[in-house]
Parts: C-alpha cells; structure tokens; sequence
C-alpha cells in the first residue's frame, strides 16, 4: 500500500496506536499541543536536527528502520551533550505520497525502537507531503536539575580534553559507499545506528566534572573548535592520542589519508568534553563505569597559543579544519 491510500490521519492514527500511556505525558498525540510535567527544580532542554534525503541519507545505504534509529539517536545526543536526560521526542515527516506504507512503518518502529530503549516517548509531530525528498525533523525535550547542565562555553587552560569511543569510523563507512564499496558491517553500524553517550554525559554533568562538552556531529577538530570558541581559549591535540577502532586502523594501514577522517569526518555522535586536570581520574571512572572508555587526547591552552595538532614526532601544526557548512564548498 502507498502512503497516498492510507492518507495523513491513517497514518497519524498509526502512530498514535503504538505509542502507549507513559509518566510526565498529560496529552501526547493527538491534541493540538503535548501537555508535559518536568521534575521540579530541574530544566528544559531542547534541540531539533533536519534530515534531508540525499544530504543526509540515502535509501541506498540505509533502511527506513535504521534512519528512524538515527534521526532520533542524533537528537538524543545533543541533550546527551548538555549533561541531560531526554524525555519526549517529536517528528516532522515530510514524504512523497507514493512512498510504501511498509516503509514508513520500518520508519516509525526505528523511531519508536530508539526511543523506548533510552525511556524517551513520542508526544507529537507533523506530517505533510513531499513533492520530492523525504523530510525529517526531530525535536527532543529532555531535562537537567537547574545548574548541572554543561555547555559549549566553560573550558579553562589546563583542563584536559577527553573523548569517548572511536573517532572517524562514521565517516570511514560513508567514504567506503561514496567509491562504492560496501564497508564491513560493524562500520556500517557505526554510520547507521549511532549510540547517543546518555549515561556518560550525565555522569559527567551531575558529577560537575565536564566543564565544557559537545556531541560530534563535524568531527573532533571542528567541534573542539565549537568549545574553544565559546570559552576563548586554545589547545593541544596529540594525534597519537586519538582513539581509533580496529576497523579504522586497518583501512588506515593502506590509506594513511584517512587519518584526516578521524580529525574531521561526520557523525560519530560521541562525546568530547573538557575536565580539569585534577577530576581526569574520575572522568575515566564514569567512563569506565558507563560502558563508553574515555580517552584523553589533549590540553586546552590560552587562546594565544591556538588550536594546534602535535604528531608522534613531535611536529606541531595548526589545526583549522572547518566541519561541514552546508552552504560553503
Ligand atoms: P495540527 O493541525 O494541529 O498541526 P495535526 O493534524 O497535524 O494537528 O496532528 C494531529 C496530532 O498528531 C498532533 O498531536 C500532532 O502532534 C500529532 N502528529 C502529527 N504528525 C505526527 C508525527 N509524524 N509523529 C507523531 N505525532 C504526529
Ligand atoms: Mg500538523
């Protein structure tokens, strides 16, 4: 069946049926606005992310239930950057009236899949008809106790920076597809279905060890960039310090190019946040104990010093790798 058959309110009302009762949520679907509850003493956060299909998907590379996953996973993130616990999710779809119902299931199960796994509900969305591309957007409210939250901004001289997980993999796998080849599953995984840092990020938030943090959406030289940017300061990065998958390292072996990837490729939705030399310890303990190890990779400088890549012969070089802009080449 096409989506043409089944109409905007057959579709709504599909939704709606799988999305059961869940706390906080007074009217979820299906009114003209969610009514929410939020833990007292605590706030708000919000973030929303576009995908666009062929910018930032294709059906060729992913399924419908994957990029369900991931257009919610890379919401979850962004609160998972700020130190916060997601709670409700919306979705906007904007998609072609001849797409399969079949599909928009596998869509919408990827997005309910996703949430229920990190306690976040469906409370609304929008749905309209795309005369082309299929259009998604995801917001995410999620809260912290007023005061805990990290943002982009807090980063001192002297302060270490700390990564989690691997970097570059992400961006590995979508190169592989670019010269059409077919990346080994666990990097496909990697691109696919990114896992959002929740536990971590809070750990590091309520602890009040992360003194600036950011998810990766651009890659570490560009996102650090974010950080320094918003606190005024400069750093160091070890490029032997750089935490690289298995996976990567073998690729790399043939192609030493590709380290660039793991400085500035896309999507590894980690996180990279900045701790106070003396609290590193306890850092790598949260890590540790949430499952996702932390690495240190630098030391955040006086601005005056920049922002600068030390390799493993001691050679140091600045590092300006914009991410990227949507509308510059
Ligand atoms: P309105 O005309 O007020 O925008 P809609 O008819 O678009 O209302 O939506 C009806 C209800 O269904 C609303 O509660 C809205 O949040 C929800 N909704 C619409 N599209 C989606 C979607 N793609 N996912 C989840 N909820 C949706
Ligand atoms: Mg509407």
């Amino acid at each position: 069946m096409k989506l043409g058959d089944l109409g905007e309110f057959g579709l709504i009302d599909s939704i709606r049926a799988r999305v059961g009762a869940a706390p906080g949520v007074y009217r979820g679907i299906g009114d003209d606005a969610a009514e929410l509850e939020i833990p007292a003493g605590h706030r708000l956060l919000t973030s929303t992310d576009l995908l666009l299909e062929e910018v930032h998907f294709r059906f060729a590379w992913t399924s419908a239930y994957d990029l369900g996953r991931k257009a919610v996973a890379v919401n979850l993130s962004d609160v998972a950057a700020m130190g916060g616990l997601p709670r409700f999710v919306y979705v906007g779809l904007a998609c072609p009236a001849d797409a399969e119902v079949a599909q928009l299931d596998a869509f919408v199960t990827g997005v309910l899949d996703e949430a229920a796994e990190h306690g976040v509900i469906l409370v609304g969305g929008d749905t309209c008809r795309s005369p082309g591309p299929w259009v998604i957007s995801v917001t995410v409210e999620g809260t912290a106790p007023a005061g805990t939250a990290v943002g982009r901004d807090g980063a001192h001289p002297g302060d270490l920076v700390l990564v989690s997980g691997t970097l570059g993999d992400s961006a590995l796998a979508l190169d592989l597809w670019q010269q059409g080849k077919t990346p080994d599953p666990w990097l496909a995984t990697r691109h696919n279905r990114p896992l959002p840092r929740i536990a971590l990020g809070r750990e590091l938030a309520l602890a009040g060890l992360a003194t600036a943090m950011i998810d990766l959406s651009d890659g570490v030289a560009s996102d650090l960039e974010h950080i320094l940017q918003a606190s005024k300061a400069g750093a160091e990065i070890l490029s032997s310090a750089l935490p690289l998958s298995p996976a990567f390292r073998t690729q790399l072996e043939r192609r030493p190019e590709l380290f660039d990837l793991a400085l500035g490729g896309g999507e590894d939705y980690e996180l990279l946040c900045t701790v106070p030399a003396a609290r590193a310890e306890e850092a790598l303990s949260a890590g540790t104990r949430t499952g996702v190890p932390l690495t240190i990779i630098g030391t955040v400088m006086e601005r005056g010093a920049g922002f600068r890549l030390r390799d493993a012969a001691g050679g140091v070089r600045p590092l300006r790798v914009r991410g990227y802009d949507h509308f510059c080449r």
